[in-house]
């Protein structure tokens, strides 16, 4: 049976790519779900060059086009992360997915309500992740979902 191919944030399939070095291993989508399909990693911040372990990353300014600045030390890596996801989504387009498994929450990976700090460094649960959105927008068809 030809399975199903779905792109999945990297750190949901236990690989250790997040800023601490750790993961985010979700037993269903490997385990049950893993059974139906073939997933087509993406970690946007370690392929982007950031590298394991880093400092996290904070989505800041306008929602619709917030700012990708590193937490500690406010270094605005807006620019590298859009022209890496400008090319990977071109490559993804070539590949035959049928949707998308984000990982929630991510300045880069959340497909919906990541925080986006705004003026007084508040906080609201309104922003799409750099590359989730990246994605999103240019294939509104296929499912996408977050664990
Ligand atoms: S949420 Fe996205 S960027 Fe962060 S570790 Fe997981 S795959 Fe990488």
């Amino acid at each position: 049976m030809e399975k199903i191919r779905l792109g999945i944030s990297t750190c949901l399939l236990g690989e250790n790519v997040r800023f601490d070095g750790g993961h985010k291993l979700d037993p269903f989508l490997t385990g049950t779900l893993g059974r139906y399909v073939e997933y087509v990693p993406v970690c946007p911040e370690v392929e982007g060059g950031f590298g394991v372990p880093r400092e996290s990353f904070l989505l800041v300014g306008a929602p619709e086009n917030p700012r990708l600045v590193t937490t500690r030390t406010q270094v605005d890596h807006t620019e590298r992360m859009v022209q890496w996801t400008r090319k990977r989504v071109q490559d993804l387009e070539k590949e035959d997915r049928c949707g998308y498994i984000f990982k929630g929450g991510s300045p880069s990976s959340g497909m919906e309500r990541v925080k986006v700090y705004g003026q007084n460094d508040v906080p609201a649960k309104i922003g799409v992740g750099m590359f989730a959105r990246a994605f999103m927008e240019p294939f509104p068809l296929p499912p996408v979902e977050e664990e």
